[in-house]
This record gives C-alpha cells, sequence and structure tokens, in this order.
C-alpha cells in the first residue's frame, strides 16, 4: 500500500475518539491545555464557520458535489470543515461531552420529532408534519430543519 492509500485507509476509519485523543495530544503537547477553556474554544469554533462561511460567500446556490470547483477550493474547503470538526471535538471534550453519543442521542429525539413517511414532507405552504404538531422547522435550529429548509427552497424555486 502506497502513502496515499494507506493515509486514505487510515481517514476512512478515523474515529471521534481517534480525533478527541490527537488533540488532546497536540495541546498538551504544545502546552495549549491553558487556553482551551470551553469559551475560548467556542469563540475559536465560531471564528473557524466563518472561514468556512467565506469559501460559499457570493457563490449563489452550489449544487451538491461542487460541480466545476477547482482542486484548491475543494482542498481549502476540507481544511475548514477539519478545523470545525476539530474545535468541536475539543470543545466536546473540554465540556465532559461524548460527542458521538450525543449525535447518536439528536438523531434519535430528531426522527421522533419527524417520523419518516410521506406525511412529514415539506408542502408548499411548509413543512408541516401529518401529526400537525405546529413544529415548524424554523422552530427548531436543528439539522433534520435545516434538510426540511432546503427542500422547501427548492420546491420554490422550481
Ligand atoms: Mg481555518
Amino acid at each position: 500500500m502506497n502513502a496515499v492509500a494507506s493515509e486514505e485507509a487510515g481517514a476512512a476509519a478515523v474515529t471521534l475518539e481517534e480525533l478527541r485523543k490527537k488533540m488532546a495530544d497536540f495541546a498538551r503537547e504544545r502546552d495549549w491545555e491553558q487556553y482551551h477553556s470551553p469559551r475560548n474554544l467556542l469563540l475559536a469554533l465560531v471564528g473557524e464557520v466563518g472561514e468556512l462561511s467565506e469559501i460559499f460567500q457570493w457563490k449563489g446556490e452550489v449544487p451538491k458535489g461542487l460541480p466545476g470547483w477547482e482542486e484548491r477550493e475543494t482542498e481549502h474547503l476540507g481544511e475548514e470543515l477539519a478545523d470545525v470538526l476539530l474545535y468541536l471535538v475539543r470543545l466536546s471534550d473540554m465540556c465532559g461531552v461524548d460527542l458521538g453519543k450525543a449525535a447518536l442521542h439528536k438523531i434519535d429525539l430528531n426522527a421522533r420529532k419527524y417520523p419518516a413517511g410521506p406525511g412529514c414532507r415539506p408542502s408548499k405552504k411548509g413543512a408541516h408534519c401529518s401529526d400537525d404538531t405546529g413544529d415548524r422547522p424554523d422552530d427548531c435550529g436543528d439539522v433534520v430543519a435545516a434538510v426540511h429548509t432546503n427542500e422547501i427552497k427548492k420546491e420554490h424555486a422550481s
């Protein structure tokens, strides 16, 4: 296996725990633990989200797969996505939150809130579930809501 293939195989198997340990080692080896308070890490995370946003700024709607993007742009995107993930992992660690477990729990909560099926699809008027709980995607602020909002925008655009 060559170096690139080896790196790709390693990347495919990466876990949140591995990232957590690497970030902890990275901070300890540089004596940066003193700076890694939850507040500082949160602000660093927000800064990285800003850097990620700059990549998409002024581009208009971007299709899936980023067709037409240059290699250096997608490489830069990967770096900024990684910055966001790494600060999120470190922030979770410094807050004593198991990010993987929390994420699985949130997906479960979202699945219960938005049961799968034809009764819970976005409509032209907005995304209302068949049980008509009154929950609207823009009231929720979670990942599932963002997906619904995008689907609604697509419906209105077509
Ligand atoms: Mg960055």
